[in-house]
């Protein structure tokens, strides 16, 4: 019985020891988790600061989140202003962990409203995070380096699942009609997408959600739903999505679904993962635009035009033939 306590006792400071062991990689959000969790395997719990469906642009840092930070062996950031206040949470920490802006060597889009501030969405083109992937890998390798060929490996496998998901992006994008390529949403998340699949962007807010929507940006979106007889315009996860159902109802046009631009779904949804985020994104994308509530009848009207057209011609060419023939006979 003696011996049994002991083993017990035993196992339980193993378990404890191993726990302990485990790294704790911290990232401020849902998205930069999954890519890194794709990365670090088995090696390292991962915790995310902002929650799913939260708006990192606006997040407000919490008890909970500097205890978290207090806990990291290291942190894996976005950056490009998309997470002002976590520099702030780690100085007041005092951690000394390292941290890493992981779209380093991105070729970042500059802000079309703000001088000197550049995009921070840049996520939504695949081969951004093509970089991510490498960034993460390689500052684990640094950091942990006796697990170098774990990450080395899960990067690799990962690369992989991205290359794919590039392509399949493409090819779908490619399915919409070309002058139907326009993406309307509540705030500018999507220029990355548009510039790397071809497709055209317009948003009411800007390339952050801390500024309320002036009238002028609604009359802008608007004429551009107008001029290019958009199809569908789109609510995102983490925006109220009143703005862009006003915009809707006002111009007559479809919600074409529900896109996430900041923030994965809760992990059982369709967007759990990074991947899946942008195959949901994309195929609620391409099948909203793919639709044009005008064109059916156009097609058809042009179709009866060149019909009535035929029939006019052969009906004179008969008439003159007729016309010929009787002048022939006189
Ligand atoms: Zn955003």
């Amino acid at each position: 019985m003696r011996i049994l306590i002991l083993l017990i006792f035993l196992i339980a400071q193993v378990q404890t020891f191993a726990q302990a062991k485990k790294i704790k990689v911290i990232s401020t959000v849902s998205i930069i988790s999954d890519i890194a969790s794709n990365i670090v395997g088995e090696t390292a719990d991962i915790e995310t600061i902002v929650p799913v469906g939260g708006d990192p642009h606006i997040y407000e840092a919490t008890p909970r989140d500097a205890r978290l930070v207090q806990s990291g062996d290291i942190f894996f950031i976005n950056g490009l202003t998309f997470e002002g206040w976590i520099e702030e949470l780690i100085a007041n920490s005092g951690s000394s962990a390292p941290s890493y802006i992981i779209t380093e060597g991105v070729n970042a889009i500059g802000s079309s409203k703000y001088e000197n501030s550049y995009d921070p969405h840049a996520w939504m083109d695949v081969t951004n995070v093509f970089i991510y992937a490498k960034n993460i890998r390689d500052a684990m390798v640094k950091n942990f380096p006796e697990h170098a060929a774990i990450y080395e490996k899960e990067y690799e496998k990962y690369l992989a699942e991205l290359k794919t998901l590039h392509a399949y992006v493409q090819t779908q994008i490619n399915l919409i009609p070309k002058q139907q390529r326009i993406l309307v949403t509540s705030h500018d998340a999507f220029a990355y997408y548009g510039k790397q699949y071809g497709i055209d962007v317009e948003a009411i807010l800007g390339i952050s959600t801390e500024a309320e929507a002036r009238s002028s940006d609604v009359v802008r979106v608007a004429k551009v739903i107008k001029d290019r007889n958009v199809p569908a315009i789109f609510i995102e996860s983490t925006v109220n999505p009143k703005m862009i159902k006003r915009l809707a109802d006002d111009n007559g046009v479809p919600v074409g679904g529900e896109l996430y631009a900041d923030s994965l779904s809760e992990p059982d949804g369709e967007a759990g993962t990074y991947i899946g985020m942008i195959k949901s994104n994309t195929d609620v994308i391409v099948d909203a635009l793919s639709k044009n509530k005008f064109s059916s009848t156009k097609i058809d009207d042009d179709k009866g035009d060149s019909k009535v057209g035929l029939i006019v011609i052969g009906g004179l060419f008969i008439l003159l033939l007729l016309f010929g023939i009787m002048k022939m006979k006189n």
